[in-house]
This record gives structure tokens, sequence and C-alpha cells, in this order.
């Protein structure tokens, strides 16, 4: 059942022009669409709420609003998005590779996609002192579900103290590649230390969001009605309050 109104966490990966080999060409936003998504996003009065903690505290109390993710690192994200993200005042929080910062998406290669370039330390550090945020997507990407404990134990930790130790600030959200989890990763997830998970069910969060199994809503690049989802949570959420306000 998809909720009416509730936390928003939008999913990106890539902001760019999908070249002709690329499979996946839902995961690349263009950066006029990009940028007409937040500026579409701001204008109908729905808070950006800067970290997934925010977020996580909204949507429990029963509030609205939306968070920004981008998955991989990709370096169009910081070339392309961070721009639009700085002029419109956004924070957003994108999930690092930390074994592959400066390198290329190893893992999509295996399934024939093009390379492309994720961001180095130098770009990470520029993101940061933009304003914006960063979470861990492990340290090389695997599908968690299909590994051995101790070696999902290590993938969660190190990724994590990897992070930290380049950037010199806490890392406490996490996402599962592939939106691969399952009750065990979640378990050792918490066990790591995350405050918060972000998965790839869709859906909005209300009051009985799973902190470490958040929704997210795929910003595809054929749907440029996100704004329009926004604005009738955002209603709705409004609507909701107003009986209770009337009361006072
Ligand atoms: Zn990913």
């Amino acid at each position: 059942m998809f909720a009416e109104d509730g936390v928003l966490i939008l999913m990106y990966h890539r902001i760019g022009h999908a070249p002709a080999a690329a499979r996946s060409q839902a995961l690349y936003v263009s950066p006029t669409l990009f940028r007409r998504q937040m500026r579409g996003l701001v204008e109908t009065g729905l808070p950006c709420l800067p970290t997934l903690d925010d977020a996580l505290t909204v949507a429990q109390a029963g509030g609205c609003g939306f968070c920004v993710t981008f998955d991989d690192g990709f370096r169009n994200v910081f070339t392309h998005a961070l721009p639009t993200l700085t002029e419109l005042g956004l924070r957003a929080t994108q999930f690092l590779v930390a074994d592959r910062l400066g390198d290329t998406n190893r893992w999509d290669r295996d399934e024939g996609e093009p390379a492309e370039p994720l961001m180095d330390t130098g770009q990470v550090r520029a993101w940061l002192q933009a304003g914006q945020e960063i979470g861990s997507h492990t340290l090389d990407h695997p599908k968690l579900s299909q590994l051995p404990t101790d070696a999902v134990r290590a993938q969660l930790r190190d990724s994590r103290a990897r992070l930290e130790d380049a950037f010199a600030r806490p890392v406490r959200h996490l996402c599962y590649p592939y939106g691969d989890y399952d009750a065990r990763t979640r378990e050792l997830a918490g066990e790591a230390g995350y405050r918060t998970a972000c998965t790839t069910d869709i859906g909005l969060n209300g009051t009985d969001a799973d902190a470490l199994t958040l929704c997210r809503i795929l910003a595809r690049y054929r749907w440029p009605s996100l704004t329009n989802l926004a604005g009738r949570a955002w209603l709705h959420w409004k609507r909701r309050l107003l009986p209770a306000a009337g009361k006072g």
C-alpha cells in the first residue's frame, strides 16, 4: 500500500545524458531535468530535509518533506548536480563505494554497462565543503545477502571506517547495493553502527518507518511528474493537519 504522505527520499544515480550503450537508461537524469525537478520540488513548498537523520526524525514524527540521495558516487553528480544544489540551497547525500573512489563503476561493467568515472577524494572533500553529506555504499558494491556473515560485517564496518578516516567525519548512513538486503543484512547494519539504511523499496516513509530499511522513489528520466507526487504528499499532509489546527 502506497502511503499518501510522509517523507519522500529521492534516489538518483547519474546526472548526465545516457550513452547509447547504457542498458540502464533509467539510471540517468539529464542535468536540465535534474534542475527542473529540484526547482519544482522547492516550488511545491515541501521542505528539503538536509540529512537522513532529519528524514528519519520527521518521518517517525508524522511529518512531511523530501530528501535527495545519490547512489555510487558518480563524478557526473559532482559536475552536474552540485551547482544546482548549491544554487537552490539544497543538501543531499552521496553514497560512496569506499574502495572505488577515483575509479570507475566496475561492478556495473560486469553487467555490460559503460565505464563511468567516480568522484575521487578531492571531489568528495569539495562536495563536503559545499555542505553536502556522504554515506557508505559498502567497500566494492557486492550483493550483501549472498556473502558470508563475516564478509558482510567487513563490508559494512570497513567501508564506514575508511570513509571516516579519509574525510574526518562520522559516517552513519548506509545504502544497500542493488537494494539487496535481508533480515541478517539489516541486523548487521545496525550492529556496524549505522543510524539509517536506504533500500530501493518504493514508497514514502511514514510514522512506521524502519530506520534500517528506508523506502525511496527512483527519480526516473521519463518521470517529470515527480513534483506532482511531492505536491500531492504535501497537500495531503497539510489537509491532515488542518482539522487539528481548527480545534486549537
Ligand atoms: Zn549502487
